[in-house]
Order: C-alpha cells, then sequence, then structure tokens
C-alpha cells in the first residue's frame, strides 16, 4: 500500500486531505477525528466522575478564571457607574 492510499479508519479521510494522519495496529486515525475523540473524552470523564487529574484541573481552570473575569469585570462596571454619577 502506497503512503498515499492510507486512510482514516473512523472517518475515511486520505492522509493528504488530513494534517496528521497516525497509524495503529490495523487502523489509521486523522486529526480531526482525535480532536473528536478527545472532546468525548473529555466529556465522559465529566459524567462519569473525573478518572484523571488532568481532566479535572482543565475543567476547573476555566472557572475559576471566569469567577475572577466577573469580579473584576463587574467591579471595573461599579467604578465606570459611581464615576458617570459623580460626574452628572
Ligand atoms: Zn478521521
Amino acid at each position: 500500500m502506497a503512503k498515499d492510499d492510507l486512510e482514516c479508519s473512523f472517518c475515511g479521510r486520505k492522509k493528504p486531505e488530513t494534517d496528521l494522519l497516525i497509524a495503529g495496529l490495523d487502523a489509521h486515525i486523522c486529526d480531526k477525528c482525535i480532536e473528536q475523540a478527545h472532546g468525548i473524552v473529555l466529556e465522559e470523564s465529566k459524567q462519569g466522575g473525573a478518572k484523571e487529574l488532568l481532566s479535572d484541573l482543565m475543567l476547573s481552570k476555566p472557572k475559576v478564571i471566569k469567577a475572577f473575569l466577573d469580579e473584576y469585570i463587574i467591579g471595573q462596571e461599579a467604578t465606570k457607574k459611581s464615576n458617570v454619577c459623580g460626574g452628572l
């Protein structure tokens, strides 16, 4: 089998149509399917309890960042409002 004849065993994309095609024992997977599979793994670990510390970190971090941003933005808005009120 020529190298360019390889295709993703999941979506059927040919090697030239993919950015990356990883070979397994009897199958190949492309970058798009890896991304999709990774998303499924994250979803599964969310529902079925975290299996890995890494996915825990990936889920909690954005929440922490959002909480920080919310506080920061609310703080800014309050400052802006009080400035406007003070100016009127
Ligand atoms: Zn694929």
